[in-house]
């Protein structure tokens, strides 16, 4: 029997049309343009359904409420599909893409995140392979995972990063290898795919992320005290702080450690990610990172920051006090996380 692939529409340069004030979506229009290109009638494609939301977006308006319309949506077309692809906006799908694998329990069917870097109406564009390619994957793998398609790669959705803005390959996943690879095969890595769950489990069940303040801050040399300390006031619950190398701060600011562990004693839980790319956080390597670790800081090992926040905002909602959400931050759950000991 044929595949049937659901195809949720969010808006992203993918759908956009030219308009006086440069690219916009417009409701209706990709639809249109995927109805007269013959390519989507090919018999080598699933049956697919186009869900144009409403409004679409530039990924840049979008919110963690819109991640649960996304996973709502998923959720309550999950048995009459067979896969599920979400086109969505380059900006900000790597944090949709983070947070779809906390909120959508038990998943044991594809999902895949595309778009585009120039919309499909233009003649030279990557939006037609991309969905295209996309169709295929959901259809033809039973990957039981949240994924990022884009250019030449297949990517884990809570490993992927948006590395370029003008790009073809515009996604990376610098701390897990690539779910597969797009060249003139489809080669699937399934030895880094996540197992299918055949047990008890084995039910889509949606979790809605916790929506109280959680927020990132990227240190840099000179950072003041005072505005990190005005930073962590009530009615902030989490930080993520963007450390530098593998986890390091300026401990030789009193003032800025005092204020961190002021607020770690009060509840907040603070986790360190790296504004490197590639490694893990290890706050024993440096005094720098102890000091962190001392003012109850904890590492966030190799996760990215979309990743770590999306983490932290699912944890909050499960009803856990500080200290378990500081110990779980630290235990890979969807695949988010490599810790060094367990390798
Ligand atoms: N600003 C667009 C968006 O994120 C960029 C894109 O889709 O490539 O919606």
């Amino acid at each position: 029997m044929k595949k049937r692939i659901y195809v949720a529409y969010t808006g992203g340069t993918i759908g956009m049309k030219r308009t006086e004030s440069g690219y916009a979506p417009e409701p209706g229009y990709l639809t249109e343009q995927i109805a007269a290109m013959p390519e989507f009638d090919n018999p080598a494609l699933p049956a697919f359904d186009l869900h144009e939301y409403t409004p679409l977006l530039d990924s840049s308006n979008m919110t963690h409420h819109n991640w649960r319309e996304i996973a709502e949506d998923i959720a309550v077309h999950y048995d009459a599909y067979d896969g599920f692809i979400v086109l969505h906006g380059t900006d900000t799908m790597a944090y949709t893409a983070s947070a779809l694998p906390f909120m959508l329990s038990g998943l044991q069917k594809p999902v895949i995140l595309t778009g585009s870097q120039i919309p499909l109406c233009e003649v030279r564009s990557d939006a037609r392979e991309n969905l295209i390619t996309a169709l295929m994957i959901a259809a033809r793998y039973a990957i039981p995972e949240v994924c990022l398609h884009f250019g030449s790669t297949l990517l884990r959705g809570c490993r992927a990063t948006k590395i370029s803005a003008g790009g073809f390959d515009a996604f990376a996943s610098p701390n897990y290898p690539p779910l597969g690879t797009v060249g003139v095969d489809i080669d699937i890595d399934w030895d880094h795919v996540l197992p299918l769950d055949r047990g008890v489990r084995n039910r889509l069940t949606l979790q809605p992320l916790d929506t109280s303040a959680v927020s990132v801050l990227r240190l840099f040399p000179g950072i003041a005290a005072d505005m990190v300390r005005n930073m962590l006031q009530p009615p902030l619950k989490g930080l993520i702080i963007e450390a530098y190398g593998v986890g390091n701060g300026p401990e030789k600011s009193r003032d800025l450690m005092d204020a961190l562990a002021e607020a770690s004693a009060r509840g907040v839980v603070i986790v360190v990610c790296s504004q490197c790319l590639h490694g893990t956080v290890d706050l024993a390597d440096y005094a720098a990172g102890s000091a962190l670790a001392r003012a109850g800081a904890i590492s966030g090992y190799d996760m990215t920051t979309e990743t770590a926040l999306a983490k932290l905002r699912y944890l909050f909602s499960l009803n856990l006090t500080p200290d378990e959400i500081r110990a779980t931050m630290q235990t890979n759950l969807v695949g988010e996380l490599t810790r060094p000991d367990e390798e």
